[in-house]
C-alpha cells in the first residue's frame, strides 16, 4: 500500500532505519519461545528434540507428569510417548524497540522442526511490525497472508515483502508469543511508568491505552494494576464509570486485589444509587461480604423488576385469553382450569419450578393447570393453532404419574376450547 497521509509517510521513512534483527534476539527466541519435545519410546529412551541427545528415561509417570530437563542441554522437555519422528511446531515472539521517535513492536514467527536423531532446524521470518507513535496513533507493516483454502488468519507467505498495510482486525489477533526482554522505549512510553510487565494484554493495546489515556498511567503508578488488568479486559472505554471511585480508593490508599469483585460491587452500588465519591462505600473493609450482600439485593430487585414487568402485560392477556376463563374439566379426580390472571400464570410456573411463568405473552398458547384436591400435578400448554396439547409438564418438568390421563382428559375437551375460540 502507498503511503495515504502524512503519518504513512513519516513511518514509511523511519522504517527505512530500522536495524535487521540481531543473531542474538532470535537465537533467544529459539530457546525461550519453542515447546521443546521429549520424544519417549516404548522402551523409554527419550530424545530431545532440541539437541537430539538420547537417554535412558525415569519411569513414564514420572515423566509424564512432572516433565523432564534433557541432562545435555537443560532445556525443559514436554515428554510424549508416541511412534511420530518429526515434529514441527510455528511459535511468535515479539521485540519491543524503538525507532525514529515510534515505539515498534516486531512480531516474529519461528519454526522448528525436530527429526529423531538429527539436529533440529530452524526458521524465522519477521511477519507484522506495529509502528505507534507517541500521540498513539499507529500503522501496520505486514507480509501477505493466504486467506484462500485455509482456516487459519496466520498463513503467512514468507516470500512477500514486508510493508506498509491497510489496518485489518487480522493483525490484532496475531499471537504475540514470549517478549524478548531488552526492550527499548520512546521516553513517552517510559514516563507512563511501563516496566515490561503487559497485563496480560496485548503490547499494542497497552501501549495504546498507556500514550493515551492519563489514567492507565494513574493506576500503574498506583500500584492498581489488577485494575488495569480488569477494565482493559472488559473495554477500556469503560474507565469513566469507575474513575471517580478509583480516585477515591487511590486517596485512601485502598489497594484493589479482586477488580473483577470490586467493579461488579461499584455496578452494584451505582444500580442502588450510592455515593461513589463515598469511601465508606467505594473502599469496604470485606469486600467479599459487601459484595455479595449488595448481589443478594440486586438478585431481589431483578426479579421484583422482572414481576412488575409481567403484571403490566395483565390488561394485554385479559383482552387475549379471556373468552376461555371459566374453561373447566374434570374426570371426577383430576381437575383441569384455564389460568386466568399473568399473576395466576407466574405464581404456577413459580410453585411447579418450571418456566411457564413467562408463557402468558405466548399468543397462540392456552396455558391450564391440572390439580387433584386443589393440589398442583402438571401444567398444560395447548396450541390453539392447532387445537392440540403441546406439553404437560409436572414439578421441575418432570412428567407425573398421571401424566397421559391429563393429556386425554384435554384433548377429549378440545372442543370446548374451539368452541370458544370461534365465538
Ligand atoms: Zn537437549
Amino acid at each position: 500500500m502507498k503511503p495515504k497521509n502524512k503519518f504513512h509517510a513519516q513511518v514509511l521513512e523511519a522504517s527505512k532505519t530500522l536495524p535487521k534483527l540481531t543473531k542474538e534476539q532470535i537465537k533467544w527466541g529459539y530457546n525461550n519461545g519453542i515447546d521443546y519435545i521429549g520424544h519417549r519410546t516404548g522402551k523409554g529412551v527419550i530424545t530431545c528434540t532440541k539437541c537430539g541427545h538420547s537417554w535412558q528415561g525415569e519411569c513414564e509417570l514420572i515423566n509424564t507428569l512432572l516433565g523432564c530437563n534433557c541432562p545435555s542441554c537443560k532445556t525443559k522437555l514436554k515428554v510424549e510417548i508416541t511412534k511420530k519422528r518429526v515434529f514441527s511446531g510455528s511459535y511468535y515472539m515479539t521485540i519491543v524497540t524503538a525507532c525514529e521517535g515510534f515505539q515498534v513492536l516486531r512480531t516474529v514467527m519461528i519454526k522448528c522442526v525436530a527429526k529423531v536423531g538429527e539436529t533440529t532446524k530452524y526458521t524465522h521470518s519477521e511477519v507484522m511490525q506495529r509502528w505507534i507513535a507517541p500521540n498513539g496513533k499507529h500503522a501496520t507493516f505486514a507480509r501477505l497472508r493466504q486467506t484462500m483454502g485455509t482456516c487459519y488468519y496466520d498463513s503467512w507467505i514468507f516470500h512477500t515483502p514486508l510493508e506498509l498495510r491497510q489496518e485489518i482486525d487480522v493483525y490484532n489477533r496475531v499471537y504475540t508469543g514470549v517478549v524478548y526482554p531488552r526492550q527499548k522505549l520512546i521516553p513517552e512510553l517510559k514516563r507512563t511508568g511501563y516496566e515490561k510487565a503487559l497485563y496480560g494484554q496485548k503490547p499494542l493495546d497497552l501501549f495504546r491505552t498507556l500514550l493515551t489515556d492519563s489514567r492507565a498511567e494513574t493506576l500503574i503508578k498506583a500500584g492498581q494494576t489488577q485494575l488495569l488488568k480488569r477494565i482493559m479486559d472488559t473495554g477500556w472505554k469503560n474507565i469513566g464509570n469507575y474513575w471517580q471511585s478509583i480516585r477515591i480508593c487511590i486517596r485512601n490508599g485502598y489497594k484493589i486485589k479482586d477488580a473483577a469483585l470490586w467493579c461488579d460491587y461499584i455496578d452494584f452500588l451505582r444500580f442502588f444509587g450510592k455515593d461513589l465519591h463515598n469511601a465508606k462505600y467505594v473502599c469496604p473493609t470485606n469486600l467479599n461480604a459487601e459484595h455479595d450482600r449488595y448481589m443478594r439485593k440486586k438478585a431481589k430487585a431483578d426479579a421484583r423488576q422482572e414481576l412488575e414487568k409481567q403484571l403490566e402485560k395483565e390488561a394485554d392477556y385479559r383482552k387475549a385469553k379471556e373468552k376461555f376463563f371459566g374453561l373447566v374439566f374434570s374426570d371426577g379426580l383430576i381437575n383441569i382450569r384455564v389460568l386466568e390472571s399473568v399473576a395466576e400464570i407466574v405464581l404456577e410456573g413459580k410453585a411447579m419450578h418450571h418456566c411457564a411463568g413467562s408463557y402468558h405473552s405466548k399468543t397462540d398458547s392456552l396455558i391450564l393447570s391440572a390439580c387433584i384436591d386443589g393440589k398442583r400435578i402438571e401444567t398444560i400448554e395447548v396450541s390453539l393453532s392447532q387445537l392440540k396439547v403441546i406439553q404437560s409438564r409436572g414439578i421441575c418438568n418432570k412428567n407425573t404419574e398421571h401424566h397421559s390421563r391429563i393429556i386425554q382428559l384435554v384433548e377429549s375437551n378440545i372442543p370446548l376450547i374451539e368452541k370458544r375460540l370461534a365465538a
